[in-house]
């Protein structure tokens, strides 16, 4: 007979069905709570119902697949055995909590239902067990309050009026009797009142939902399993998964468990911690805790937490007390089980806990969420320690966390000086800017314009995700560092201060008064996330040193170390090609040479040439620009000196020189002494239906092969100076939107020519080489005849995606939020790379080009080469490396690194780098390297006279070695200490590097 399905997995006594490596199943909560309980940590008892029944339950009709109720009771008498208490009895009741837990951690982003199981039967004989009717009735109102809202309204598809649900009607009612009473808090409320309470919440959601809240422990139970996966579907938890891409397939697990309540007196607590802090990295016990209250309250901001430890403590939380004073014992037994978790789960665990008169339960532990500069602590630091691998380190932080080191900061100086609003707790670092707005949907809709706002809200809550995703900043006056807002924009990286007390918000009338000011919507403040300051005004921001971060160093050198993929940088100046180098750029994989005609000294002369009617006019006009280009290759190439530059030659559309409205072409007319008919008559022959597809790329230099020539000659004669002054630098002429091997031999021909005669004139021999951009469908197709003539190609995924979905690439904003939006694209393609259909033909290009080519240098200059998934997919395609603009590089760096640790944990070896990686294995021996220094010198001498196509393979070696040194000595400044230790891993690393640049 066949197996019945499981779907529901106890744990509970030192025994689970389940464990850590069944999130898929048990989700993220459910698996570690089954792992902890078989680490001997206490776990109140309970049953995990698997995501499968999430599934089938949205599969079929919102039904529950048979036979769960039977696997449900069963698994509820084991906790009852567990426990001796029994669920619905009235004279010993056990109490469930009902919660979501899906494969990765949503914060927040589903429902929850506390303290199921009282009802009118058992509360006596809870109240008679526990001696504590206070204490009874507040669990009871906890429950009504929450079961109202999670089950009978949202769960039910109700959708009240903003600030009409049921949950603020019924914290009103609770809010009035408070204020009758002049009471302050909660606490204060005796249990006579809150008895009274729960009644009058019984009575409005009668009134308000038309139903009976339930009495019966069961009907509450299914009622709570129901809501949570319905909230899966909810409106926030979608909006959340599309954001962080999870799948919605996934499903949610429930979890039903035993309650323990920190909230039954003094000697009850209940906290959350980390088992580092999460804000900086840095190696402390951190969390927070209330005595006396249950979990929500920490998260909710409803009260603000005390720090945990005294090593917790800040100027503005010194005062408060931390469990480590106020309950010593347990405080040990924490830290202790802390320990023990980070040491199994070997990562920063975020974990809750509840105490219960006296008694220690651990209600959960996951992977801490963290931000980009703490992970990057982390990381480099658990290493250290010896509790992960490099190569586990390297792959914990994630690429684009690494923006946040790169961060703005507010400027120090400007800070000195500026108008202190308010402080609160620094909960998300660096600094920001932006016009305040009190909601969420506001923030949305500012956003929209392109507004850079600052969401400032009393506290956050799931249902303003939204908006906090498209806030600069978040700024609240209420909750601690482990509150909803603290929580969600530390994920996400965005500067945010929580609890910040001074400000009083209206957010009906749109205005907050703070520091004797008003501040409306719309004005601007400034927030130091890092320090947890808020400002008047737009303060200057300023960007953070890297080099200076020793962590970060320490954390890409080892990536370095990983990484096969090579990593350049797209740089127009020698500004931008010195930042991208200070970022770890290993060359310039593409110059666009178009900016430099635009400057107002140059355009003249580039208009002369348009304009011109005879080669020679337009050869004098033209060549009026060589000394600035050679100027501005002069200044690239010694940036990057000792590193390959590739300089593309004009690529734009002709008419985009000579876009001139009326006035301005009588001016020109006169400057170029014709008349403004003729120059008329001119511009419009230029005007093309469709530029991106007309007059532009190779078609320029095929027309007017004078500037071809021109722009290789101010290459070569930059090239020839910087050679005669002993500096190393390696030109690299890319010709542009070539999709034929003859529009490449034609050009390719006129930079030769030119070369050839810059190193006759100037009596000096370079090197050098011709490539070409790979950008058009019909390029791939042909790369094979291509790279005959090729000596490198860089593949222009910008055009290529252009090119093959025929999407105008400046016009497709008009439809792709509906084709993302309605899922007919997964991703922006002119973003991340399109593997299925772009992907395909740059696979094309590779094969075809190497087949010719075996050795043939490929990149990526698209946009493509700075986005983390396009970059992995480059490695795998096994391209030589991937150009990305300067601020990009240190992410293309890390995704590299990461897609070789893929790779391995994989167990394979890319494809398309096979034939490199035998070169490589031969090149790393000595006696090879010698040999190919010599051949390099030879071949170098006889390429400047003849022959100069077939040169080119052996000139790599020579260029290789100049490549790789100064990334040599930068790494062996970051590693100076592990260098020292291990001596006799260096050669190792040295021909892993080598292998690397020979792909
Ligand atoms: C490309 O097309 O991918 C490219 C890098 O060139 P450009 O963006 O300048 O057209
Ligand atoms: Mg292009």
């Amino acid at each position: 007979m066949a197996r019945k399905p499981k779907y529901v997995y106890s744990f509970g006594g030192g025994k689970a069905d389940g464990k850590a490596a069944m999130k898929n199943l048990l989700g993220g909560k459910g698996a570690n709570l089954a792992e902890m309980t078989s680490l001997g940590v206490p776990v109140p008892p309970g049953f995990t119902i698997t995501t499968e029944v999430c599934t089938a339950y949205y599969e079929n009709k919102k039904k529950y697949p048979p036979g769960l109720e039977k696997q449900v009771a069963a698994a509820l008498k084991k906790v009852e055995r567990e426990m001796r208490m029994k669920f619905g009895n009235p004279k010993n009741p056990l109490l469930f909590s009902v919660r979501s837990g899906a494969r990765q951690s949503m914060p927040g982003m589903m429902d929850t239902v506390l303290n199921i199981g009282l009802t009118t039967k058992t509360i006596p004989g809870l109240i008679a067990k526990t001696k504590n009717a206070r204490f009874v009735w507040d669990a009871y109102r906890r429950l009504i309050q929450m079961y109202a809202d999670v089950v009978m309204e949202k769960a039910a598809g109700v959708e009240p009026a903003d600030g009409q649900g049921i949950r603020e009607q019924l914290e009103h009612v609770m809010g009035r009797v408070k204020t009758a009473r002049g009471y302050k808090s909660d606490l204060d409320l005796t249990a006579e009142e809150l008895e009274k309470i729960t009644q009058v919440f019984k009575a409005k959601i009668r009134e308000i939902l038309g139903k009976e809240f339930p009495d019966d422990a069961n009907d509450q139970l299914w009622g709570g399993i129901a809501a949570v996966f319905q909230s899966w579907n909810g409106r926030r938890a979608v909006s959340y998964r599309r954001i962080e891409g999870i799948p919605h397939h996934w499903g949610t697990a429930v979890n039903v468990q035993t309650m323990v309540f920190g909230n039954m007196g003094d000697a009850s607590a209940t906290g959350v911690a980390f088992t580092r802090n999460p804000a900086t990295g840095e190696k402390v016990f951190y969390g927070e805790w209330l005595v006396n209250a249950q979990g929500e309250d920490v998260v909710a901001g409803i009260r603000t937490p005390n720090p945990i430890n005294e090593a917790g403590k800040t100027a503005d939380t010194g005062h408060l007390e931390s469990l480590e004073v106020k309950m010593p014992k347990l405080y040990k037994q924490l830290d202790g089980i802390q320990k023990k978790l980070e040491k199994h789960y070997k990562d920063m665990q975020d974990i809750e806990f509840t105490v219960q008169d006296g008694r220690l339960w651990m209600l959960q532990t996951r992977t801490g969420k963290r931000n980009g500069p703490a992970a990057v602590r982390m990381a480099v630091e658990m290493c250290r320690e010896k509790l992960i691998s490099p190569d586990v380190a390297v792959s914990r932080v994630k690429p684009e966390q690494l923006d946040e080191l790169l961060h703005p900061m507010v400027d120090p100086e400007a800070e000195k000086t500026a108008v202190e609003l308010a402080k609160g707790l620094p909960a998300g670092p660096g600094g920001a800017s932006g016009q305040v707005v009190f909601t969420a949907d506001d923030a949305e809709a500012w956003g929209k314009e392109g507004k850079k706002v600052v969401l400032v809200r009393n506290e956050t809550s799931p249902e303003d995700v939204h908006g906090m995703h498209a806030a600069e900043a978040i700024l609240t006056a209420k909750g601690g560092m482990t509150s909803h807002a603290a929580l969600v924009a530390r994920g996400w990286g965005k500067c945010c201060i929580v609890g910040c007390s001074a400000l009083d918000i209206n957010v009906a009338g749109k205005y907050m008064n703070v520091a004797g000011k008003t501040i409306r919507e719309g004005d601007w403040i400034t927030l130091n996330g890092t320090k947890g300051r808020v400002y008047d005004g737009m303060l200057q921001l300023a960007f953070p040193d890297l080099e200076s971060n020793q962590d970060y160093q320490a954390l890409m050198s080892w990536a370095d170390d990983i990484r096969k993929l090579g990593v350049r940088t797209n740089a127009d100046t020698p500004q931008d090609a010195g930042k991208a180098r200070s970022f770890g750029a290993e060359g310039i994989g593409l110059t666009r040479t178009e900016h430099m005609f635009f400057e107002p000294s140059r355009i003249m002369a580039m208009r002369e040439m348009i304009v011109a009617e005879t080669p020679d006019a337009r050869r004098r006009a033209v060549m009026k620009l060589l000394p600035f280009q050679r100027q501005d290759f002069k200044g690239i190439l010694e940036a990057m000196e000792g590193l390959p530059v590739t300089i593309r030659l004009l690529d734009p559309p002709l008419h985009e020189f000579v876009t001139l409205d009326a006035t301005q072409m009588v001016t020109l007319a006169g400057q170029l002494g014709i008349s403004p008919e003729k120059l008329k008559a001119r511009v419009n022959s230029l005007h093309e239906l469709n530029p991106m597809l007309g007059h532009r790329g190779c078609r320029l230099g095929i027309a007017y092969p004078e500037v071809t020539e021109m722009q290789a000659r101010a290459i070569f004669e930059a090239t020839a100076e910087l050679s005669k002054a002993g500096r190393k630098v390696h030109p690299e002429v890319m010709i542009p939107l070539v999709g034929s091997v003859n529009e490449f031999l034609d050009q390719e021909k006129l930079v030769r020519a030119q070369a050839d005669a810059v190193m006759r004139e100037q009596g000096v021999k370079f090197e050098y080489m011709v490539g070409t951009m790979i950008e058009l469908p019909r390029a791939c197709v042909v790369a094979d005849r291509i790279a005959e003539g090729a000596e490198f190609f860089s593949f222009g995924t910008n055009d290529l995606t252009q090119t093959t979905f025929g999407f105008s690439r400046d016009d497709v904003a008009t439809f792709l939020p509906d084709y993302i939006t309605g899922g007919v694209l997964p991703a922006d393609p002119f973003q991340t790379i399109d593997q299925e259909g772009v992907g395909e033909l740059v696979k094309m290009g590779v094969e075809r080009g190497r087949a010719v080519k075996p050795k043939l240098k490929i990149g990526i200059c698209g946009e493509h080469g700075g986005e983390a998934e396009s970059v992995k997919f480059c490695h795998r395609t096994g391209l030589d490396y991937v150009s990305c603009s300067p601020f990009r590089v240190p992410i293309a760096r890390l995704a590299a690194a990461h897609a070789a640790i893929e790779e391995k944990a994989a167990g394979k070896a890319p494809k398309a780098a096979k034939p490199a990686k035998k070169v490589a294995k031969k090149k790393a021996k000595k006696v090879a390297k010698k040999k190919a220094k010599k051949k390099t010198k030879k071949v170098a001498k006889k390429k400047a006279t003849k022959k100069p196509a077939k040169k080119k393979a052996s000139k790599k070696p020579a260029r290789k070695r100049a490549k790789r040194k100064p990334a040599k000595k930068k790494a062996k400044k970051v590693v100076k200490k592990k260098a020292k230790k291990k001596p006799a891993k260096k050669p190792k690393k040295k021909a892993k590097r080598k292998a690397r640049k020979r792909r």
